[in-house]
């Protein structure tokens, strides 16, 4: 299967599906916990993708990405637009390949991520989507090294990223706004966790689709 922008349109399209497909529950999670604001918030740099999706998937992925990041940061504003800006342009940075294979994902990735701690200032156990996104490039990682076949990487991506929403519930909140409450933030999934499942998720849905029906 060769990863290339042709596919962001139908990615963007997926996740703007799962998104609207699940708003209400994740608006009660932030709402627990948060401002409650979160969902509206990721449309409106859904909606920026959507506008821009056909036009994306003509770019090589360092300038894709790069205009992903911009065009979220812009759009979504505040401390989460800056948090996804910074994981695509540091994906864009770290992009040498037009077409992506496991093990060249996987590194991208990881720098992706790695970008957004040290701009949130977090870590994994704190109780934000860094819970997803950390195991998800470290499971990318280690499947790289041992040469996982795809249809078993992308399955076992969905588990890792569900595991990771749900170990949400009973961390206690140190990073974002659910820090304020402080032990009662326990109890309560993470909203910006549950969308980065979701996401991760349609984006596996739609890989595995193409790879069994191949264009
Ligand atoms: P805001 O907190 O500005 O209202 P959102 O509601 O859109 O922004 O996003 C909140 C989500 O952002 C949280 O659910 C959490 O997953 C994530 N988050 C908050 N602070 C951080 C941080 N420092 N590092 C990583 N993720 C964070
Ligand atoms: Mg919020």
């Amino acid at each position: 299967m060769k990863l290339t922008p042709a596919l962001l349109p139908r990615l963007i399209e997926a996740i703007a599906d799962v998104i609207e497909k699940n708003a209400e529950e994740v608006t009660a999670l932030d709402q627990a916990i948060g401002d409650g604001d979160h969902v509206t918030n990721l449309q409106r740099g859904i909606q920026a993708l959507m506008a821009q999706r056909e036009e994306l998937s003509r770019l090589d992925w360092a300038a894709a990405w790069q205009k992903i990041g911009m065009t979220l940061m812009s759009a979504i504003g505040g401390a989460s637009g800056s948090l996804y800006g910074t994981l695509f342009i540091a994906l864009s940075k770290a992009a040498r390949e037009q077409s992506l294979d496991l093990q060249s994902f996987a590194d991208v990735f990881t720098k992706g991520v790695e970008a957004v701690k040290q701009r949130g200032k977090a870590d994994a156990g704190e109780k934000t989507m860094l819970d997803v996104y950390i195991p998800v490039a470290d499971y990318l990682r280690t499947a790289a090294e041992n040469s996982v076949a795809l249809p078993e990487v992308l399955a076992n991506i969905s588990q890792v990223a569900i595991a990771g929403m749900e170990s949400t519930r009973d961390m206690v909140a140190t990073k974002g706004r659910a820090s304020f409450l402080e032990e009662r933030s326990r109890g309560h999934i993470d909203a910006g966790a549950k969308t980065g499942q979701l996401m991760i998720c349609a984006i596996v849905d739609v890989l595995t689709k193409q790879l069994t029906t191949p264009a």
